[in-house]
């Protein structure tokens, strides 16, 4: 049986450095704040939002709480986006999406700076994780995929790494991270040919593919690590991956499940960056 990758463990320590950080900026008097931008009531959208609420709170991290009716106008949302831009009591903002499609996103997400984008959204924060600098914060769930593998010692230097998916949010950064590593990588999407072939060759994989299920038995050997992006909700209102869990338990290294896997790491890294642009400020 494979090695389950357990988010609340890898949070265990993340939380803890978490709340050190975050007590040592209250002691300089700068509690750190994240403000949360919603625009309609996407239900997807309120639930993470009440998740990151919680996890900032037993974090020590304030929030401001910012929602707009979806048909806002592009004008009024740049001008609080600007508002929280100027504010120095909120040192990162959450915008969520995809945003009304009256709105022209890309516009309205490079108004925000890329000092206050923890959830590395902007072109600017991107463009950090391509050209390996820094600037403004790498986006969260490839930053929780890296912590799950440096949590678990598992060092993508010389092994060969595929990352299925190759969107902005999480499989090209997953994919950069990697490189950076020293990871052998190859990046996978709907047009690849002989999927389950390529990603048995690899060591580590990182399924994004937002389609759940979509790997399984017939793409897994021993000796593979596997983190599954991918959240969907079933008919029975349980939660699953793009992975089909039950076939690759017992075939591969170690996975991560779902839930309980790279989504709960996701969400304590956002209140990492926050702390961390908090700390920039003081
Ligand atoms: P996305 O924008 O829909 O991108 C999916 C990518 O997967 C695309 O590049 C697509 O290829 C590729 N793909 C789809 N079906 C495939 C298949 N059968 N074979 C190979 N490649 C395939 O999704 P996303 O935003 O990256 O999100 C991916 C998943 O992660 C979703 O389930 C989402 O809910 C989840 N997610 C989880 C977290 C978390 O914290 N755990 C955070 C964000 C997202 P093409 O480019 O060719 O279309």
């Amino acid at each position: 049986m494979a090695r389950q990758l357990l988010g609340k463990e890898v949070n265990a320590k993340l939380n803890e450095e978490i709340k050190e950080a975050a007590q040592a900026l209250k002691e300089k008097g700068i509690v750190p704040t994240l403000g949360i931008l919603r625009v309609g009531e996407r239900e997807d959208d309120l639930s993470y939002e009440r998740g990151a609420m919680k996890r900032a709170e037993t974090l020590g991290v304030a929030c401001r709480n910012v929602a707009l009716p979806a048909d806002v106008s592009e004008e009024e949302l740049i001008a609080r986006i600007e508002e929280m831009n100027r504010d120095e009591t909120i040192h990162g903002v959450l915008l969520f999406r995809p945003l009304p499609p009256h709105l022209n996103e890309e516009r309205v997400i490079n108004t925000l700076l890329p000092e206050k984008d923890v959830d590395g959204i902007t072109d600017a924060s991107l463009a950090g994780v391509f050209a390996g600098k820094e600037c403004g914060y790498p986006p969260c769930t490839p930053s929780a995929c890296m912590r799950i593998l440096d949590h678990y010692g598992i060092d993508p230097c010389g092994r060969r790494c595929v990352v299925v998916g190759r969107s902005l949010v999480v499989g090209k950064p997953a994919a950069m991270m990697l490189l950076k590593k020293n990871g052998t990588v190859t990046v996978c999407h709907t047009r690849t040919k002989d999927l389950p072939v390529v990603i048995k060759e690899a060591d580590i994989v990182i399924v994004a593919a937002g389609k759940a299920g979509v790997v399984g038995a017939e793409s897994f050997r021993e000796g593979q690590t596997v983190l599954d992006v991918g959240i969907h909700v079933k008919e029975d209102g349980k939660l699953c991956g793009d992975v089909r869990f039950d076939e690759a338990e017992g075939i591969v290294e170690a996975i991560t499940p779902v839930p309980g896997g790279v989504g709960s790491v996701t969400t304590s890294i956002l209140i990492s960056h926050v702390v961390d642009a908090a700390g920039k400020r003081a």
